[in-house]
């Protein structure tokens, strides 16, 4: 292992028991067993899986320079000139009985191999046990604290826990976990488990994945403190209304980009499970009229699943 290897404790991260489960999730009437099964469950599996694999193109970074690959959801390929990273890696058709809606814009086979894979949190949708099993191994896994347990049996080398503000560096590479306003128990009752973001730096280059979360002030502390370039935000599983104690709909993610003071805007979390009501296709939709109108088209980068951009 690299010697300059550092992992370095930040301020410990007060462990607020912010959102704690599904069911605190404000009940509305929409919400009844029938209709989120019907809304959830049927209605997917009625419809046809839309999207393709695509052929694996990707760029080769040189210094300085960032490539970023959307898979769907929330899952990213980050490749800098020195390693590549993978975020939140979730590649199969189906999360328990909810039926993706969009091919993974990438076969896993067909990634290159990840040197980091980091994970935000342990809800399904973004530690998918299956998925980490089949990465090649020789890896590092960075998660949120009391997550470790969960990657054990996976293939890693070396598992590393974060705590909000804590960073881990390897030579030029410096990987910052960040708050967030979500919640981390996988199950029901497990809410030792933190959850969170990460900004990576590299060569001057900062990457900001949100993970999942809520619209906070937290954003603009970030911004103040790292002040990341890219923003991945999530747009999607915001609606009715009450889901959005845990998660942003668009309008949040103009207002935290704004707050993050990033240049680029990176929706994510949209388009490929139905995990609320909202309609799959309208998150970037509304987003990109939210960004018209704020003045903010030029900076708004909406991926297409599978086509790496160099930035
Ligand atoms: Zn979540
Ligand atoms: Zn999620």
């Amino acid at each position: 292992m690299d010697p300059a290897e550092t992992n370095f404790t930040g301020h410990r991260a007060s462990k607020r028991r912010l959102p704690r489960s599904f069911k605190e999730l404000t009940p509305t009437r929409a919400f009844s067993p029938r209709t989120y099964f019907r809304e959830m469950v049927w209605k997917p599996l009625m419809t046809r899986r839309r999207g393709r694999h695509k052929q694996p193109l990707f760029p080769h970074p040189r210094a300085g320079q960032v490539g970023l690959t959307w898979i769907g959801h929330s899952s990213f390929l980050v490749q800098l000139a020195a390693c590549n990273l993978l975020i939140d890696p979730i590649f199969s058709n189906w999360l328990f009985v909810v039926k993706r809606q969009k091919h993974p814009g990438l076969r896993l086979k067909d990634i290159p191999n990840p040197d980091i894979v980091l994970i935000t949190h342990a809800h399904f949708d973004h530690f998918h046990k299956p998925t980490l099993r089949r990465l090649p191994s020789n890896r590092i896994a960075i998660v949120p604290w009391g997550v470790g347990e969960l990657a054990q049996g996976l293939g890693f080398d070396r598992i590393l826990e974060l705590e909000w503000w804590e960073s881990y560096t390897r030579g030029d590479l410096r990987i910052t976990f960040t708050p967030a306003k979500h919640w981390g128990a996988r199950m029901i009752s497990d809410h030792h488990r933190g959850y969170g973001g990460f900004v990576i730096e590299f060569q001057g280059r900062k990457i900001y994945h949100a993970g999942d979360s809520a619209y906070f002030d937290g954003f603009r502390q970030i911004g103040d403190k790292l002040a990341p370039e890219i923003a991945l935000l999530p747009i999607g599983a915001s609606h009715p209304e009450s889901f959005r104690k845990v998660h942003m709909g668009p309008e949040d993610a103009v207002r935290a980009f704004k707050e993050l003071r990033s240049h680029w805007l990176v929706p994510m979390h949209y388009g490929t499970f139905r995990l609320a009501f909202e309609d799959i296709d309208e998150p970037p939709r509304r987003l990109a009229d939210l960004a018209a109108h704020a003045g903010l088209s030029k900076q708004l980068l909406i991926l297409e699943e599978g086509v790496p951009v160099l930035l």
